[in-house]
């Protein structure tokens, strides 16, 4: 037995269940050159909101009716390329499927002695070098400096936290409930927490936690905590335009303050990216990362939700911040 999951619908603002579809298929066979993959751990991310509509960007819409994809650490049980054999683990972008084939394009080996397998979907994986090199790219971050983080508690922005301590900075967090401000404080090492969904005056909360302003900003949600966050940027700040997750769901462009007048002013650089273009870049960031992993000078959340059953929920869960640091699903 296999079974995968179609996009049935695109979403209307925030996804539901209803948009997407279980089905029963069959159970591949490998062709010469090719693999037979076991899901093991699915990744559940923001960006593939993103996908989910009909739009030009960076990659390519999912289209209805076809299996959605993600990142994916799938066990080979079956072998019939040189490259791969039966009991290997592979981390790739994949589709949601029990068991699917593969030609081993794009598939990378991992290994489950050096760090555990549900760590190379996080900080081992794409969110972790999304927030190393968000830093080091447009970041650039000096010891001293102080350092504001937004979706402080999720995959990346635990990664952000830390790696600002690991470079001597002030790091203030923002996330949407006191026990995420109270965990970024007290196991990721942040310096200051602001709860946005209990604080009146977002650019108030700043300032305060922010005496000597804020130098620089990687901002993961985008929206009033932008806005927010620019009325405190310094002279010469760095605003790292990573994930604008407030504003995923919107079916229109919310309007705010323009921030013109503010780079000019204070010569600030604001600069977006996809973590895709800096890919040569990837295996010097996983080795550091690792490195740093290994000398426990970072640490890291995952949510753990168990049953392929689960996913299209746990997806829809990030929108409501039920995660803390990785959501993944546990197959
Ligand atoms: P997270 O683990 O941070 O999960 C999402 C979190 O966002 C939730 O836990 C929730 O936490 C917060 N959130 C949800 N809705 C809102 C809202 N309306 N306003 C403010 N916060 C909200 O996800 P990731 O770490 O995987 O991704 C973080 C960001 O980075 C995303 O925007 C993602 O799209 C982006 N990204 C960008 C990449 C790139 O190449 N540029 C690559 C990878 C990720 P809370 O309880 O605090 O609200």
């Amino acid at each position: 037995m296999n079974k995968t999951i179609l996009l049935k619908n695109r979403p209307k603002g925030r996804p539901t269940l209803d948009d997407f579809e279980f089905k029963e298929i069959e159970k591949p066979s490998p062709k010469e050159g090719e693999v037979l993959l076991k899901t093991k751990y699915v990744s559940v991310d923001p960006y593939l909101r993103g996908r989910m509509r009909d739009e030009k960007s960076y990659i390519e819409p999912f289209q209805l009716n076809e299996p959605v994809e993600s990142g994916i650490i799938a066990e080979v049980i079956e072998s019939n390329s040189e490259n791969f054999k039966k009991g290997d683990y592979v981390n790739g972008m994949l589709q949601w499927k029990q068991f699917q084939t593969s030609n081993g394009k794009g598939l990378q080996k991992v290994d489950g002695s050096k760090a555990p397998l549900s760590a190379y979907l996080g900080v081992l994986g794409l969110t972790g070098i999304t927030a190393y090199l968000g830093l080091k790219k447009i970041g650039d971050l000096e010891k001293g400096e102080t350092l504001l983080v937004s979706g402080a508690s999720g995959a990346v922005g635990t990664v952000v936290g830390q790696i600002g301590k690991i470079k001597g900075c002030k790091v203030v967090g923002i996330a949407g409930t006191d026990e995420k401000i109270k965990t970024i404080k007290e196991k990721f090492h942040f310096d200051e927490g602001i709860n946005y969904k209990t604080t009146d005056n977002m650019k108030k909360a700043i300032a305060e936690a922010c005496p000597n302003g804020v130098d620089v900003y990687y901002d993961n949600v985008g929206g009033e905590i932008l806005d927010a966050a620019m009325a405190n940027i310094n002279y010469n700040g760095r605003v790292v335009c990573c994930g604008a997750i407030s504003l995923y769901n919107k079916t229109e462009q919310p309007t705010g303050p323009r921030h013109e007048t503010t780079l000019i002013k204070k010569s600030v650089l604001m600069q977006g990216f996809t973590v895709r273009d800096y890919q040569e870049e990837f295996p010097a960031a996983i080795q550091q990362l690792a490195t740093w992993l290994q000398e426990d000078k970072l640490t890291y959340s995952e949510t753990i939700v168990e049953g392929f059953d689960e996913i299209p929920q746990a997806f829809i869960d990030l929108f409501d911040g039920k995660n803390k640091g990785k959501m993944i699903v546990k197959v």
